[in-house]
């Protein structure tokens, strides 16, 4: 994709801070952190988001994330978890498909904001979903 920033950091167009690259993906330091080291996992090839990837791409980034970059990000910076998250649709600012990865550390006020003044009761809802 000509205008997408995140295949233009991939094609080296544009710089970014890479902790982690392998022949699927490339791990960058999100620009505009939520916790130390929120990190983006970034295919390769250009997906729009969640629904369009190919599967290979979830189950690659998941055992990244798994394996290797939850250890880096414990033993380094000393996080206590991760928060894994990917926006799409409504919400979705960058769109290539990305993985959050957001370490938590103890007292980080990492939190979403909801507007519960919107929300139905769970039976309505558990009405809907069958
Ligand atoms: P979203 O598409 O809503 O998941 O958000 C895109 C994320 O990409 C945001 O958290 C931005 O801070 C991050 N971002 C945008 N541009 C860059 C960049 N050039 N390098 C690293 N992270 C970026
Ligand atoms: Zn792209």
């Amino acid at each position: 994709m000509n205008d997408c920033i995140f295949c233009k950091i991939i094609k080296g167009e544009l710089p970014s801070k890479t902790i982690y690259e392998d022949e699927l993906i490339k791990v960058i330091m999100n620009i505009n952190p939520s916790t130390n080291g929120h990190l983006l996992v970034l295919p390769k090839e250009h997906y729009v988001d969640i629904f369009d990837v190919d599967e290979k791409i979830i189950n690659h980034s998941f055992k990244v994330i798994r394996d290797t970059l939850y250890p880096i990000l414990k033993d380094k910076l000393g996080c206590e978890g991760v928060t894994l998250s990917e926006n799409n649709l409504l919400g979705q600012e960058v769109h290539h498909f990305h993985i959050h990865v957001t370490p938590r550390y103890q007292n980080d006020l990492v939190d979403f904001n909801y507007n519960k003044e919107l929300l139905e009761d769970l039976d309505t809802v558990l009405e809907k979903l069958q």
